[in-house]
């Protein structure tokens, strides 16, 4: 094999792609082990039979060949109105190119955004492919640390030390840690955002699980639609994750040279899957509220149980994720996961998966039925309690 780019080698960092526990379990689950897996984001339920039968009856229709590169009308204007209505923005067709999943998006988002060699900045706990992506565009990426006494939210120091850079991705509602920017914090990432002539680059893929208050889009905010691009997709408000139906949303011309990459990638995606996401969009708040709806109650539920167990929850009001913080054990949140799916198979995803500020936490995702999720929640104070050496009714370290 001759020479590999330097670019594809880098992608990861060198590291861990933060993805070795999940594949482990799954491992473990195709050996017949009965692993409770609480690792990736992806719903228990599938994908609506209703929305099924319109892709099959559009596939069977004939909507099987190359389809509109940007994403057939029909879609764009489901995702315009979708995005107008919430967030009170005027969002047209121009504004919205369909891309194969929020992932994709984020990708175009930083073509968009940066040259190769500029720097893009994200903020850390983060989504585990952030950093790649960004790498993968050849801009450098670079973390801003939230920390967790600061409820994982960047303060406006963390933000003015930054480098220079071209652009700043944010993730709010927040996977891993549940956090949801307010108003207030917003506006002051707005400001700086202004103030040195960048590009906000808002992933909004969990903008249906707020379980109290409203989510915000910084685009909504004065001055920024200019110089915000959106990422959203179908995948956790409608669980149709693997259908890979995203989009990106953005100033008319940024989506006119994301339409471009798209002819020169992935040339389109099907026209099938794309009738079926305007037929899922066309249900409304409805059938999205249907699909929130187990995540709000579980998210509830888990709280509870670990609040009653003296476990140490990073708090949080959205999202299907909940954080604990499993420092008192002086375990890192790899080994506290590694231990827990040995000896009791359940599944959780370390911290450091999402980065330095995360690490001594395991994200739990509420992917289960209510019942296999309380008694993982169990499983998890009592392995928590006997690794950190406490009684039961013992004050947890903070
Ligand atoms: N952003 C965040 C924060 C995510 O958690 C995910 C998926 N887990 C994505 C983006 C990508 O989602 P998709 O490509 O399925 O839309």
């Amino acid at each position: 094999m001759t020479r590999l780019s330097h670019r594809i080698k880098t992608l990861t960092d060198g590291g861990s792609d933060g993805w070795d526990i999940y594949r482990k379990s799954r491992a473990m689950k195709d050996r017949g082990m009965p692993v409770i897996e609480l690792t990736i984001g992806e719903h228990d339920r599938k994908t609506d039979p209703a929305i099924l039968k319109t892709m099959h009856d559009s596939a069977t229709g004939g909507h099987t060949g190359y389809s509109t590169i940007p994403g057939t009308d029909g879609l764009r204007d489901a995702v315009a109105m979708r995005i107008a209505k919430m967030t009170g923005v005027a969002t047209e067709r121009h504004n919205v190119v369909i891309t194969a999943g929020g992932q994709a998006a984020l990708l175009a988002a930083h073509m968009i955004a940066c040259d190769p060699g500029d720097a893009a900045l994200y903020i850390d706990p983060y989504y585990a492919t952030y950093p790649g992506t960004i790498r993968a565009t050849g801009a450098k990426a670079v973390a801003v640390t939230a920390r967790a006494e600061r409820g994982f939210q960047p303060s406006q120091l963390d933000l003015q030390e930054a480098c220079e850079a071209r652009s700043l991705l944010i993730n709010s509602p927040n996977n891993p840690t549940g956090a949801v920017y307010s108003q207030t914090k917003l506006q002051e990432i707005a400001k700086f955002i202004r103030e040195r002539d960048m590009w906000l680059i808002s992933d909004e893929v969990y903008d249906t699980q707020v379980w109290n208050g409203e989510h915000v889009s910084p685009r909504a905010l004065p001055g920024m639609e200019a110089r915000t691009l959106v990422a959203g997709s179908l995948s956790k408000s409608h669980a149709m994750t693997g259908s890979r139906i995203g989009w990106l949303v953005g100033p008319e011309e940024a989506i006119t040279h994301a339409i471009n990459l798209a002819t020169h990638t992935t040339y389109g995606l099907p026209g099938f899957l794309q009738d079926a996401g305007e037929f899922a969009l066309q249900q409304g708040s409805a059938l999205e509220d249907v699909i929130a709806a187990p995540f709000r109650r579980r998210h509830k539920a888990v709280n509870a149980i670990f609040s009653r167990e003296n476990l140490n929850v990073v708090p949080s009001v959205a999202t299907m994720y909940v954080m604990v913080d499993i420092r008192g054990t002086g375990m890192t949140g790899t080994e506290f996961a590694e231990a827990l799916l040995d000896e009791h198979l359940v599944a959780v995803m370390p911290g450091e998966s999402f980065g330095k500020a995360a690490a001594g936490h395991v994200r739990v995702a509420l992917t289960v039925d209510d019942a296999t999720l309380e008694q993982a929640a169990m499983v998890i104070a009592e392995f928590y309690r006997n690794r950190s050496g406490s009684s039961q009714t013992a004050e947890m370290p903070v």
